[in-house]
């Protein structure tokens, strides 16, 4: 049995006021869950969530790590240090970085490594652009990410893994349950191949437009254990709603 979990990504937003009320809100607003629940703030803001979470069983997480432990570079973050500052999970290979930053499948596989050396339970996302799956290649380019980024990793365990299509991260639009679920049992597989053992204990969570709306539908599938959600975490309501369906 997977328990379910669900991710907040605030990405590029935040504010002291903000966030305060924010996470006060959000706290306010959940009721009892059987999801774990993780916020994943801007690193600025790491400190002040670590305070405003305090006791609650909502956990702390990070959007990104560098693929080194340290040194001289300029802007970096590493692994470490975020486990130091009291983070448990972390973000990585988010399209947004894949796009922005061209991180490539290795610097990824890279950060995965740095994360679970780190002690930090890291969060691959993986996903098709519009063009992709219009050209038949979802599984194809899923996959590719997959075997570049998990292939070096000793152990799979404790890993989970977030599927986003690109064309529905903002935008709006949803991969239909049946949709969410197909790509989800192939994701199940490929990791089947690399790491029998692992691989129905792996937690995948879907991403790209959740919201409270949609939510239950998406985690009625057998193969969706959660949610990584953009848009619908910076709402208290909307967010505590996603975590109670799941
Ligand atoms: C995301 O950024 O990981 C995401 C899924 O965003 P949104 O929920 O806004 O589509």
């Amino acid at each position: 049995m997977r328990q379910p979990l669900v991710i907040a990504n605030w990405k590029m937003h935040g504010k002291g006021a903000f966030n305060e009320a924010l996470v006060t809100d959000f706290l306010t607003a959940l009721k009892e869950h059987r999801a774990e629940c993780v916020l994943c703030p801007p690193f600025a803001y790491l400190g002040q969530l670590s305070e405003l979470l305090g006791a609650s069983d909502v956990m702390l997480g990070a959007q990104d790590c560098s693929h080194i432990d340290q040194g001289a570079y300029t802007g970096e973050v590493s692994a470490e240090m975020l486990k130091d500052i009291g983070c448990q999970w972390v973000i990585v290979g988010h399209s947004e970085r894949r796009q922005y930053h061209q991180e490539s499948d290795g610097l990824v596989a890279a950060k995965l490594g740095m994360a679970q050396r780190a002690g930090l339970v890291p969060v691959l996302c993986v996903g098709e652009t519009q063009e992709q799956r219009e050209a038949g290649q979802a599984e194809s380019v899923v996959k590719a990410q997959l075997l570049g980024a998990l292939s070096d990793l000793p152990d799979l365990n404790g890993l989970a893994i977030a599927y986003e299509p690109v064309w529905a991260i903002g935008t709006g639009l949803t991969a239909s349950p049946a949709q969410a679920q197909d790509m989800h049992a192939f994701i199940r597989d490929v990791v089947r191949d690399l790491d029998a053992g692992n691989a129905d204990t792996l937690r995948l969570l879907y991403g790209g437009s959740v919201k409270a709306a949609n939510a239950a539908e998406l985690f009625a599938q057998s193969d969706i254990d959660g949610a990584l959600v953009g848009g619908a975490s910076l709402d208290a309501k909307a967010f505590a709603a996603i975590v109670g369906a799941a």
